[in-house]
Protein backbone atom coordinates (compact mmCIF):
# COMPACT_ATOMS: atom_id res chain seq x y z
CA UNK A 1 0.00 0.00 0.00
CA UNK A 2 0.91 3.54 -0.45
CA UNK A 3 -0.60 6.23 1.44
CA UNK A 4 -0.80 9.82 -0.12
CA UNK A 5 -1.25 12.31 1.76
CA UNK A 6 -2.61 15.40 1.60
CA UNK A 7 -1.35 18.83 -0.08
CA UNK A 8 0.02 20.84 2.52
CA UNK A 9 -0.15 18.32 5.27
CA UNK A 10 1.51 19.12 8.75
CA UNK A 11 4.46 16.77 9.77
CA UNK A 12 2.50 15.32 13.02
CA UNK A 13 0.14 13.97 10.43
CA UNK A 14 2.49 12.20 8.24
CA UNK A 15 4.29 10.63 11.97
CA UNK A 16 1.16 9.53 13.14
CA UNK A 17 0.43 7.54 9.71
CA UNK A 18 3.91 6.43 10.37
CA UNK A 19 3.37 5.20 14.03
CA UNK A 20 0.21 3.37 12.65
CA UNK A 21 1.64 1.60 9.89
CA UNK A 22 4.66 0.71 12.58
CA UNK A 23 1.75 -0.85 14.96
CA UNK A 24 0.48 -2.62 12.06
CA UNK A 25 3.90 -4.71 11.93
CA UNK A 26 4.98 -3.26 8.61
CA UNK A 27 8.22 -0.69 8.21
CA UNK A 28 7.45 2.77 6.43
CA UNK A 29 9.13 4.69 3.66
CA UNK A 30 8.48 8.25 3.72
CA UNK A 31 9.19 9.97 0.49
CA UNK A 32 8.71 13.57 0.58
CA UNK A 33 7.69 15.16 -2.88
CA UNK A 34 7.54 19.02 -4.09
CA UNK A 35 3.29 18.72 -4.05
CA UNK A 36 2.99 15.68 -1.66
CA UNK A 37 4.16 13.48 0.52
CA UNK A 38 3.94 9.72 0.08
CA UNK A 39 4.41 7.05 2.75
CA UNK A 40 5.38 3.36 1.43
CA UNK A 41 4.09 0.56 3.55
CA UNK A 42 6.76 -2.36 3.34
CA UNK A 43 6.08 -5.88 4.36
CA UNK A 44 2.68 -7.91 3.17
CA UNK A 45 0.08 -5.57 3.64
CA UNK A 46 -2.83 -7.76 2.45
CA UNK A 47 -3.99 -8.67 5.51
CA UNK A 48 -4.20 -5.15 7.17
CA UNK A 49 -7.00 -2.63 7.35
CA UNK A 50 -6.76 0.00 5.10
CA UNK A 51 -9.13 1.85 6.90
CA UNK A 52 -7.63 2.71 9.74
CA UNK A 53 -5.05 4.50 7.36
CA UNK A 54 -7.50 6.73 5.25
CA UNK A 55 -9.10 7.67 8.44
CA UNK A 56 -5.48 9.59 9.81
CA UNK A 57 -5.80 13.26 9.40
CA UNK A 58 -4.07 14.75 6.37
CA UNK A 59 -4.28 11.37 4.18
CA UNK A 60 -5.87 11.77 0.89
CA UNK A 61 -6.24 8.23 0.30
CA UNK A 62 -4.56 5.09 0.74
CA UNK A 63 -3.45 2.98 -2.76
CA UNK A 64 -3.33 -1.12 -2.66
CA UNK A 65 -0.04 -2.21 -4.99
CA UNK A 66 -0.38 -5.53 -3.82
CA UNK A 67 -3.38 -7.64 -5.13
CA UNK A 68 -5.90 -8.40 -1.64
CA UNK A 69 -5.74 -12.25 -3.27
CA UNK A 70 -2.79 -13.76 -2.29
CA UNK A 71 -2.74 -17.37 -3.84
CA UNK A 72 -5.05 -17.06 -6.59
CA UNK A 73 -2.99 -14.18 -7.88
CA UNK A 74 0.11 -14.44 -10.70
CA UNK A 75 2.38 -12.51 -8.70
CA UNK A 76 2.83 -15.56 -6.19
CA UNK A 77 2.58 -17.98 -9.25
CA UNK A 78 3.54 -16.80 -12.74
CA UNK A 79 3.28 -20.30 -14.26
CA UNK A 80 -0.77 -21.23 -15.42
CA UNK A 81 -2.22 -23.95 -13.68
CA UNK A 82 -3.14 -26.57 -15.43
CA UNK A 83 -5.94 -28.42 -14.06
CA UNK A 84 -6.71 -32.25 -14.72
CA UNK A 85 -11.00 -33.08 -14.90
CA UNK A 86 -10.92 -36.87 -14.08
CA UNK A 87 -12.73 -38.89 -16.09
CA UNK A 88 -11.44 -41.93 -18.00
CA UNK A 89 -9.90 -39.16 -20.32
CA UNK A 90 -8.48 -36.83 -18.05
CA UNK A 91 -8.44 -33.87 -20.34
CA UNK A 92 -6.89 -30.84 -19.18
CA UNK A 93 -7.39 -27.00 -18.60
CA UNK A 94 -5.32 -24.14 -19.08
CA UNK A 95 -2.74 -26.15 -21.45
CA UNK A 96 -2.80 -26.08 -25.09
CA UNK A 97 -6.01 -27.54 -25.06
CA UNK A 98 -9.19 -25.82 -25.37
CA UNK A 99 -11.78 -27.60 -23.05
CA UNK A 100 -15.05 -28.23 -24.52
CA UNK A 101 -17.76 -28.68 -22.13
CA UNK A 102 -21.06 -29.50 -22.98
CA UNK A 103 -24.08 -30.67 -22.32
CA UNK A 104 -27.93 -30.41 -21.21
CA UNK A 105 -29.06 -27.13 -18.88
CA UNK A 106 -30.75 -30.05 -16.40
CA UNK A 107 -30.63 -33.58 -16.51
CA UNK A 108 -34.33 -34.78 -17.38
CA UNK A 109 -34.17 -38.21 -17.84
CA UNK A 110 -31.62 -40.69 -18.51
CA UNK A 111 -32.15 -41.20 -22.37
CA UNK A 112 -32.30 -37.33 -23.36
CA UNK A 113 -28.88 -37.35 -21.34
CA UNK A 114 -27.27 -40.53 -23.10
CA UNK A 115 -28.03 -39.04 -26.79
CA UNK A 116 -27.00 -35.82 -25.75
CA UNK A 117 -23.31 -37.35 -24.11
CA UNK A 118 -22.97 -39.71 -27.40
CA UNK A 119 -23.41 -36.70 -29.84
CA UNK A 120 -21.43 -33.95 -27.99
CA UNK A 121 -18.37 -36.64 -27.25
CA UNK A 122 -18.29 -37.99 -31.12
CA UNK A 123 -18.47 -34.12 -31.90
CA UNK A 124 -15.50 -33.25 -29.93
CA UNK A 125 -16.59 -32.16 -26.47
CA UNK A 126 -13.91 -32.45 -23.78
CA UNK A 127 -16.61 -32.47 -20.37
CA UNK A 128 -20.29 -33.20 -20.17
CA UNK A 129 -22.13 -30.45 -18.18
CA UNK A 130 -25.96 -31.57 -16.86
CA UNK A 131 -27.41 -29.89 -13.88
CA UNK A 132 -29.14 -32.29 -11.23
CA UNK A 133 -29.46 -29.38 -8.68
CA UNK A 134 -30.72 -26.23 -10.66
CA UNK A 135 -30.92 -22.86 -8.82
CA UNK A 136 -34.54 -21.91 -9.94
CA UNK A 137 -35.15 -18.12 -10.26
CA UNK A 138 -39.25 -19.20 -9.39
CA UNK A 139 -39.64 -21.77 -6.85
CA UNK A 140 -42.29 -23.68 -8.87
CA UNK A 141 -40.13 -24.16 -12.20
CA UNK A 142 -38.44 -27.45 -12.48
CA UNK A 143 -35.99 -28.28 -9.42
CA UNK A 144 -33.90 -30.98 -11.10
CA UNK A 145 -33.95 -34.85 -10.58
CA UNK A 146 -31.09 -34.59 -8.00
CA UNK A 147 -29.47 -37.40 -6.83
CA UNK A 148 -31.32 -39.36 -9.47
CA UNK A 149 -30.25 -37.19 -11.87
CA UNK A 150 -26.33 -37.35 -10.61
CA UNK A 151 -26.45 -41.40 -10.88
CA UNK A 152 -27.33 -40.71 -14.96
CA UNK A 153 -24.83 -38.06 -15.17
CA UNK A 154 -22.06 -40.35 -13.78
CA UNK A 155 -23.40 -43.45 -15.73
CA UNK A 156 -22.72 -41.11 -19.25
CA UNK A 157 -19.58 -40.09 -17.94
CA UNK A 158 -18.49 -43.92 -18.02
CA UNK A 159 -20.06 -44.60 -21.20
CA UNK A 160 -18.71 -41.59 -23.22
CA UNK A 161 -15.04 -41.35 -20.97
CA UNK A 162 -15.65 -37.93 -20.82
CA UNK A 163 -15.31 -36.37 -16.62
CA UNK A 164 -18.71 -34.72 -15.85
CA UNK A 165 -19.61 -31.54 -14.63
CA UNK A 166 -22.58 -30.30 -12.19
CA UNK A 167 -23.72 -27.65 -9.90
CA UNK A 168 -23.48 -27.83 -6.39
CA UNK A 169 -25.67 -25.44 -4.75
CA UNK A 170 -25.44 -26.01 -0.85
CA UNK A 171 -22.87 -27.62 1.71
CA UNK A 172 -25.45 -30.42 2.58
CA UNK A 173 -25.14 -31.48 -0.87
CA UNK A 174 -21.65 -31.32 -1.12
CA UNK A 175 -20.80 -35.34 -0.57
CA UNK A 176 -23.32 -36.52 -2.62
CA UNK A 177 -22.40 -34.22 -5.67
CA UNK A 178 -18.47 -35.01 -5.16
CA UNK A 179 -19.37 -38.90 -4.86
CA UNK A 180 -20.86 -39.21 -8.56
CA UNK A 181 -18.89 -35.80 -10.39
CA UNK A 182 -15.65 -35.20 -11.51
CA UNK A 183 -15.86 -31.20 -11.57
CA UNK A 184 -18.15 -29.53 -8.81
CA UNK A 185 -19.66 -26.39 -10.17
CA UNK A 186 -20.90 -23.26 -8.34
CA UNK A 187 -22.91 -20.98 -9.87
CA UNK A 188 -23.42 -17.44 -10.06
CA UNK A 189 -25.65 -17.08 -7.38
CA UNK A 190 -23.38 -18.69 -5.37
CA UNK A 191 -20.11 -17.00 -5.60
CA UNK A 192 -20.16 -15.08 -2.85
CA UNK A 193 -21.44 -18.30 -0.57
CA UNK A 194 -18.20 -18.10 1.33
CA UNK A 195 -18.94 -20.86 3.93
CA UNK A 196 -19.77 -23.08 0.55
CA UNK A 197 -16.84 -22.26 -1.17
CA UNK A 198 -14.63 -23.18 1.72
CA UNK A 199 -16.89 -26.74 1.92
CA UNK A 200 -16.00 -27.41 -2.16
CA UNK A 201 -12.42 -26.21 -1.35
CA UNK A 202 -12.27 -29.33 1.23
CA UNK A 203 -12.74 -32.18 -1.41
CA UNK A 204 -10.50 -33.57 -3.81
CA UNK A 205 -12.48 -32.52 -6.87
CA UNK A 206 -11.45 -29.58 -9.40
CA UNK A 207 -13.84 -26.59 -8.80
CA UNK A 208 -15.55 -24.98 -12.21
CA UNK A 209 -15.97 -21.38 -9.81
CA UNK A 210 -18.99 -19.00 -12.38
CA UNK A 211 -18.57 -15.33 -11.49
CA UNK A 212 -21.24 -14.00 -9.52
CA UNK A 213 -23.68 -11.55 -12.15
CA UNK A 214 -22.85 -8.78 -10.37
CA UNK A 215 -19.50 -9.65 -8.73
CA UNK A 216 -16.30 -7.37 -9.51
CA UNK A 217 -13.11 -9.07 -10.57
CA UNK A 218 -11.45 -8.94 -7.73
CA UNK A 219 -14.53 -9.80 -5.84
CA UNK A 220 -14.16 -12.79 -8.60
CA UNK A 221 -10.52 -13.60 -7.79
CA UNK A 222 -11.11 -13.31 -3.78
CA UNK A 223 -13.86 -15.85 -4.19
CA UNK A 224 -11.34 -18.19 -5.72
CA UNK A 225 -9.12 -17.48 -2.88
CA UNK A 226 -11.45 -19.31 -0.71
CA UNK A 227 -11.62 -22.81 -2.49
CA UNK A 228 -7.69 -22.37 -2.71
CA UNK A 229 -7.08 -21.50 1.00
CA UNK A 230 -9.59 -23.86 2.17
CA UNK A 231 -6.94 -26.54 0.79
CA UNK A 232 -7.61 -27.13 -3.10
CA UNK A 233 -5.35 -25.62 -5.52
CA UNK A 234 -7.93 -26.43 -8.74
CA UNK A 235 -10.24 -23.92 -9.21
CA UNK A 236 -11.18 -23.24 -13.18
CA UNK A 237 -12.47 -19.49 -13.15
CA UNK A 238 -15.83 -19.37 -16.01
CA UNK A 239 -16.98 -16.32 -16.69
CA UNK A 240 -21.08 -16.41 -17.71
CA UNK A 241 -22.41 -12.67 -18.35
CA UNK A 242 -23.16 -9.89 -16.23
CA UNK A 243 -26.45 -8.07 -15.06
CA UNK A 244 -26.79 -4.61 -17.46
CA UNK A 245 -29.17 -2.53 -19.14
CA UNK A 246 -29.33 -4.48 -22.20
CA UNK A 247 -32.68 -5.98 -23.14
CA UNK A 248 -31.30 -8.15 -26.34
CA UNK A 249 -29.74 -10.40 -24.22
CA UNK A 250 -29.84 -12.49 -20.85
CA UNK A 251 -27.02 -11.06 -19.55
CA UNK A 252 -24.17 -9.10 -21.40
CA UNK A 253 -20.55 -11.65 -22.04
CA UNK A 254 -17.77 -9.16 -21.10
CA UNK A 255 -14.81 -11.15 -22.80
CA UNK A 256 -12.08 -8.73 -21.40
CA UNK A 257 -12.78 -10.77 -17.95
CA UNK A 258 -10.00 -13.17 -19.96
CA UNK A 259 -7.20 -10.81 -20.27
CA UNK A 260 -7.69 -9.28 -17.49
CA UNK A 261 -7.71 -12.90 -15.82
CA UNK A 262 -5.18 -13.66 -17.54
CA UNK A 263 -2.74 -10.87 -16.31
CA UNK A 264 -4.00 -11.27 -12.25
CA UNK A 265 -4.52 -14.89 -12.02
CA UNK A 266 -2.74 -17.96 -12.92
CA UNK A 267 -6.38 -19.57 -13.32
CA UNK A 268 -7.72 -20.99 -16.18
CA UNK A 269 -10.71 -19.34 -17.91
CA UNK A 270 -13.80 -21.00 -19.32
CA UNK A 271 -16.17 -18.48 -20.81
CA UNK A 272 -20.24 -19.76 -21.03
CA UNK A 273 -21.78 -17.85 -23.74
CA UNK A 274 -24.98 -19.98 -23.22
CA UNK A 275 -25.94 -17.92 -20.26
CA UNK A 276 -23.75 -15.07 -21.28
CA UNK A 277 -26.32 -14.49 -24.33
CA UNK A 278 -29.62 -16.51 -23.31
CA UNK A 279 -29.86 -16.62 -27.01
CA UNK A 280 -28.45 -20.18 -28.86
CA UNK A 281 -28.06 -17.80 -32.22
CA UNK A 282 -25.58 -15.88 -30.53
CA UNK A 283 -23.87 -18.95 -29.19
CA UNK A 284 -21.71 -19.88 -31.58
CA UNK A 285 -19.84 -16.25 -32.43
CA UNK A 286 -19.56 -15.54 -29.19
CA UNK A 287 -17.24 -19.24 -28.43
CA UNK A 288 -15.10 -18.30 -31.46
CA UNK A 289 -14.46 -14.74 -29.40
CA UNK A 290 -13.74 -16.19 -26.41
CA UNK A 291 -11.00 -18.97 -28.03
CA UNK A 292 -10.16 -15.78 -30.20
CA UNK A 293 -9.15 -14.12 -27.03
CA UNK A 294 -7.52 -16.63 -24.75
CA UNK A 295 -10.57 -18.53 -23.17
CA UNK A 296 -9.40 -22.08 -21.87
CA UNK A 297 -12.57 -23.47 -22.46
CA UNK A 298 -15.92 -23.34 -23.42
CA UNK A 299 -19.12 -24.23 -21.78
CA UNK A 300 -22.36 -24.53 -23.85
CA UNK A 301 -26.02 -26.09 -23.99
CA UNK A 302 -26.84 -28.69 -25.84
CA UNK A 303 -29.92 -30.35 -26.35
CA UNK A 304 -31.74 -32.67 -28.59
CA UNK A 305 -34.89 -31.31 -28.72
CA UNK A 306 -34.49 -27.17 -27.38
CA UNK A 307 -38.03 -26.50 -28.31
CA UNK A 308 -38.96 -29.03 -25.54
CA UNK A 309 -36.01 -28.49 -23.01
CA UNK A 310 -37.58 -28.01 -19.87
CA UNK A 311 -34.58 -25.89 -18.67
CA UNK A 312 -32.84 -22.77 -20.59
CA UNK A 313 -33.96 -24.10 -24.09
CA UNK A 314 -33.33 -20.39 -26.06
CA UNK A 315 -29.62 -21.03 -25.30
CA UNK A 316 -29.64 -24.35 -25.85
CA UNK A 317 -28.16 -25.38 -29.18
CA UNK A 318 -29.32 -28.51 -31.09
CA UNK A 319 -26.75 -31.61 -32.09
CA UNK A 320 -26.15 -30.34 -35.01
CA UNK A 321 -25.36 -26.97 -34.12
CA UNK A 322 -23.04 -28.06 -31.45
CA UNK A 323 -21.14 -30.17 -34.17
CA UNK A 324 -21.31 -27.23 -36.68
CA UNK A 325 -19.80 -24.56 -33.73
CA UNK A 326 -17.36 -26.80 -32.69
CA UNK A 327 -15.97 -27.04 -36.43
CA UNK A 328 -16.04 -23.11 -36.44
CA UNK A 329 -14.17 -23.61 -32.41
CA UNK A 330 -11.40 -25.58 -33.61
CA UNK A 331 -10.44 -23.43 -36.92
CA UNK A 332 -10.16 -20.46 -34.20
CA UNK A 333 -8.27 -22.54 -31.65
CA UNK A 334 -6.12 -23.29 -34.26
CA UNK A 335 -5.42 -19.96 -35.67
CA UNK A 336 -4.57 -18.89 -32.09
CA UNK A 337 -1.87 -21.77 -31.56
CA UNK A 338 -4.35 -23.96 -29.36
CA UNK A 339 -5.83 -27.16 -29.83
CA UNK A 340 -9.35 -28.23 -29.84
C1 LIG B 1 -26.03 -23.49 -15.32
O1 LIG B 1 -24.84 -23.67 -15.67
O2 LIG B 1 -26.97 -24.18 -15.73
C2 LIG B 1 -26.35 -22.34 -14.45
C3 LIG B 1 -27.43 -22.32 -13.68
O3 LIG B 1 -25.44 -21.36 -14.56
P1 LIG B 1 -25.32 -19.92 -13.82
O4 LIG B 1 -24.99 -20.23 -12.39
O5 LIG B 1 -24.20 -19.26 -14.57
O6 LIG B 1 -26.62 -19.20 -14.00
MN1 LIG C 1 -28.72 -23.29 -17.72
Amino acid sequence: MIVVMRAGCQKPDVDRVVHLVREMGLKDHVIVGTERTVVALIGDDRAKDKSKLEACPGVDRVVDILAPYKIASRQTHPEPSVIPLGGALNPKVGGKQVCMMAGPCSIENRSMLMEIAHAVKEAGATCLRGGAFKPRTNPYEFQGLGEKGLEMLAEAGEETGLPVCTEVMSIDQVLVVAKYADVLQIGTRNMHNFNLLMAVGKTDKPVLLKRGWSATLNEFLLAAEYIIQSGNPNVILCERGIRTHEDHVRNTLPLATVPAVKRESHLPIVVDPAHGTGRAYMVPSMARAAIAAGADGIMVEVHCDPQHAWTDGAQSLTLDAFAQMMRECRAVAEAVGREL
